[in-house]
């Protein structure tokens, strides 16, 4: 979508958002921003970027950037020298760790933070402080993927490829909406269906848009994944499917695990009634599955996120096991990690139940690791997992937390309990790059300006194992410095200079690479030996490297295939397992379940993505979606609004009626926060249970109810600047070009808004009152652009924000425009395209079905005609659903619609 001038030069470096990993080349503009385009000679995606990625080129930018360290002092944060914030943070650090021992004090990290950081962090503290309470938002999102992988296989292992994803005959995609989380990745399976006629068989309790693709949707109960997979491993040796030459030479467990399975499902029809699937849908996917060798299983948030987690992992490495389907090409279970470094993560150890660089906490391991690092004081035993860290910084049992690029107070479960629990540390430290979010509100003592995507260096690894840089081609602002960097500093505070001496990222990543190494000997599968030697200029240089990367060692792209697995005996385990049940219970009170979980176009909380317009543009409210029988029950419409609520918390949420969502199931995303909205921060309402092996938390069945919420008046407010709302409003803010939407609703009186425009806005003011008809809009203007505009009307009708936002984009308006303009139609006689479906080239959902309307039948069609679809290709899948339901002749589903 951005063209890049090829006399300019462009950067190579990393998407900075999910486990794809896609190559990027940034040219940067000279004026501090750049243009983005894929990376044709990127492994990970050939050149292609989804709607997130293209639109990174409008992402960067100083706004609301930390620029430098603060400390708060009586009660405000002030600016301070970068000394004294290190100094105060390991005098405060020194202080609690002799007072209360090296277990009061923790590290939060973050599946964005580049590999060499990770590393950093992981030493300092299980090194040299002597605790393992380090761990990561990864937690949340593939933990139990990890812990399956090292119950199976004996460590962190994926055995798999994206090649795998080309080269697959049948794809089965659990729990996991590729076609929104993974876009880049999904083209790949697309284009694998069309040019080798691969399968697709989705399961997933959502219709989500990743099954319009699939042959064979399973909309199974939630919570109910390993009782499908038992079923199919019974039906595999029932059928004599199995690789029993494989299950012998290279697995232990396989009986237990199939008397277990057998228990769990033993047959089709005892499947069907645990999933809730019908016999024939059941019937379908074993046939599939038994009759393909090449099966690629991927598996994603849908699967993790949950207490029983880890069994649903493992429920599916058995059957993949028991066929030998593992590490061959086109044949393999496949995790799709959910963060552009989880993977990197992993490598160095920064979950707390790992040591470092794929060793754990057994005794030789611990020696091993103490020797390299040459470590005074080495942490024994595993530390805290996110949620039971914040449970003990609840109890005051931590009272000193480190955060580093990440928003707990948003994303934790139970998000309102965690955010308290941090307002009673004794020493809060955060290393961010805004200025303000909520976690930095819950009370942080103090803030240190790290750099950025675009302005740090190092590696990240994708979900296929990958190694690849992030390269920085913007300058460094203000006085924001490395990660590694801040945390070396401190350690050196906290006298332990020697181990930190750390010159760049290059060192970092070599002595990294070497401990990959030591005493590895072909015993443990992180293995990037090969790199330890690289040079400066070669670390720069560095092209994407998949890992093992051993020294003396052929490449190597795939495990397991001939067993050699990670045990002492070198054998894999079958693993029996629990019988799935969810560990909440629905009641009269609480008759939903609440699932949550991403939208296509934008990222975690949002502090970067939410920066862009065009992925402003998709869905740009925090919704629910409800299927149609429940919305009748509980009295919701949909476009209107509704009160979600948990035994946790609640929110306040856009209603979207669909039938893609399952009778009993709520959905919402979980990208909202307090900095962006006014009720949609979903974590407070999640349940804290976790997994007992991995400690995932069961993200998306917390029971809930929903009730209607009426606003009388809705509207918007289009400002160059960010602007406080009137008390009590409900809100979401949006980006725009050339500034900021907020959208809204509203039950007070309409004549508090003259006063207050009047309060934000300049002099010269244009209105149109129509208080008995409930209406009120109003501009105002600097010289000939538009400042301030607001709308506000029935919540019915209250105005069309897509035609007025095109009117505030313009640099001037003429003077028909700007007499048009609080008429809400352009006179150009321009009329809303509706909600922004292709967020590329900014296409609306009105004019996509006007395209249908008038005869385009496919998704190609529509691309002729409007261009939509023919760049990132990630709503594909939306104009395949649209052309779907105007052939079923249903009405279209609105998704969660902007005033
Ligand atoms: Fe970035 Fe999209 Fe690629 Fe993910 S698929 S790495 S978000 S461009």
């Amino acid at each position: 979508m951005t063209s890049v001038d090829p006399t300019l030069r462009a950067t190579r470096t990393t998407c900075p958002y999910c486990g794809v990993g896609c190559g990027v080349l940034a040219t940067p503009d000279g004026s501090g921003g750049a243009a983005i385009s894929g990376d044709p000679e990127h492994p990970a995606n050939f050149g292609r970027l989804c709607s997130k990625g293209s639109a990174l080129g409008e992402t960067i930018g100083l706004e609301d950037r930390l620029l430098h360290p603060m400390i708060r002092c009586k009660g405000v944060l002030e600016r301070v020298a970068w000394s004294d914030a290190l100094d105060h943070v390991a005098h405060r650090l020194k202080h609690i760790i002799a007072r209360d021992g090296a277990h009061a004090v923790a590290f939060y990290l973050s599946g964005q933070m580049l590999t060499e950081d990770y590393y950093v962090a992981n030493k300092l503290m299980k090194g040299f402080v002597g605790s393992a309470n380090v761990d990561t938002n990864s937690r949340l999102c593939m933990a139990s993927s990890v812990a399956g992988h090292r119950r199976a296989f004996g460590a962190d292992t994926v055995p798999g490829c994206y090649e795998d994803i080309d080269e697959a005959d049948l794809l089965v995609l659990v729990g996991s909406n590729a076609a929104w989380c993974h876009p880049v990745t999904f083209q790949r399976m697309l284009a694998n269906k069309q040019k080798r006629g691969a399968r697709m068989v989705v399961i997933d309790p959502r219709r989500t848009n990743t099954a319009e693709d699939a042959e064979l949707f399973l909309g199974l109960k939630p919570g109910t994944d390993t009782a499908l997979f038992s079923g199919l491993l019974v039906h595999l040796a029932d059928n004599g499917l199995l690789d029993r030459d494989y299950i012998e030479q290279h697995t232990t467990g396989f009986d237990e695990a199939l008397m277990r399975a057998r228990q769990i499902a033993g047959s089709v029809a005892a499947t069907a009634l645990a999933t809730g699937l019908t016999e024939a849908d059941v019937a379908s996917f074993f046939k599939m599955f038994r009759e393909t060798e090449r099966v690629v299983t991927l598996y994603s948030q849908g699967v993790n996120q949950s207490a029983q987690g880890t069994d649903k992992v493992n429920a599916i490495l058995n059957c993949h096991l028991a066929t030998g389907r593992i590490g061959k090409p086109g044949a393999s279970p496949f995790s799709l990690t959910g963060q552009p470094n989880a993977m990197g993560g992993r490598e160095v150890g920064g979950l707390a139940n790992q040591l470092a660089a794929h060793m754990g906490f057994t005794p030789p391991d611990i020696d091993r690791v103490r020797r390299f690092w040459k470590a005074p004081r080495i942490a024994t035993h595993e530390g805290l997992k996110a949620v039971q860290m914040f449970e003990a910084i609840a109890r005051g049992e931590i009272k000193a937390l480190w955060v580093i690029g990440t928003n707990p107070a948003v994303s934790l479960p139970d998000a309102d309990v965690a955010r308290e629990a941090m307002k009673k540390l004794e020493l809060f430290v955060v290393s961010e790059n805004v200025r303000s979010n909520d976690t930095v509100e819950a009370g942080v003592h103090v803030l240190l300006p790290a750099l950025a995507w675009g302005e740090k260096s190092g590696t990240v690894t994708n979900s296929e194992r990958c190694i690849s840089r992030q390269r920085s081609f913007l300058p460094a602002p203000g006085e924001a410095r490395p990660d590694w960097w801040i945390l070396s500093e401190v350690a050196n505070r906290l006298g332990f200079g020697a181990a930190f001496d750390y010159k760049s990222a290059a060192d970092i990543f070599r002595e990294h690479a070497a401990l990959s190494a030591y005493e590895n000997n072909g015993n443990r599968d992180f293995d990037i030996g090969a790199l330890t030697s690289l040079s400066d200029d070669a670390f720069d240089a560095m092209a994407p490297v998949q890992w093992p990367s051993r020294e003396g060692a052929e490449p190597q792209a795939r495990f397991f295939a001939n067993g050699n697995f990670y045990a002492n005996d070198r054998k894999a385990r079958f693993v029996a397992p629990e019988i799935p049940a969810l560990r909440s219970e629905t009641n009269a009170g609480r008759p939903l379940r609440l699932n949550t979980g991403r939208i296509r176009d934008q990222w975690h909380t949002m502090t970067r993505s939410g920066l862009s317009p065009r992925l402003g543009a998709h869905l740009p409210e925090p919704f629910v979606e409800i299927h149609p029988d429940d919305a009748n029950k509980y009295g919701v419409v949909d476009d209107s609004f509704a009160r979600v609520t948990t035994d946790y918390g609640q929110c306040i949420l856009k209603a979207v009626v669909s039938e893609r969502q399952q009778r009993g199931m709520l959905f919402a995303p979980i990208h909202w926060s307090e900095a962006n909205a006014s009720s949609g921060r979903v974590g407070a309402l999640v349940a804290p249970f976790t997994d007992p092996y991995s400690g995932q938390p069961e993200s998306k069945v917390t029971p809930a109810s929903i009730t209607p919420y009426e606003y009388v008046f809705r509207g918007f407010v289009l400002s160059r600047k960010r602007i406080e709302l009137p008390q009590s409003l409900w809100w979401a803010r949006a980006a725009v070009t050339g500034g900021y939407a907020y959208l809204f609703a509203d039950n007070a009186d309409l004549t508090r808004w003259p006063n207050w425009l009047r309060a934000v806005s300049c002099d010269d003011l244009a209105e149109y009152r129509d208080f008995g008809g409930g209406v009120y809009r109003a501009a105002s203007f600097a010289g000939d652009r538009i400042e301030t505009c607001l709308f506000v009307g029935p919540a019915h009708d209250a105005g069309d924000w897509d035609v007025v936002k095109s009117l505030f984009a313009a640099v001037s308006l003429s003077d028909d425009q700007r007499r048009m303009l609080l008429s809400g139609r352009s006179t150009e006689g321009v009329v809303s395209t509706g909600p922004v479906v292709c967020a590329c080239f900014g296409v609306g959902r009105a004019s996509i079905c006007d395209a249908i309307a008038d005869g385009a039948r496919s998704a190609a069609d529509i691309g002729a005609r409007l261009k939509a679809g023919t760049n990132c290709g990630s709503c594909i899948p939306e104009l395949k659903r649209l052309i779907a339901q105007a052939d079923t002749a249903i009405a279209p589903q609105p998704v969660a619609v902007a005033n």
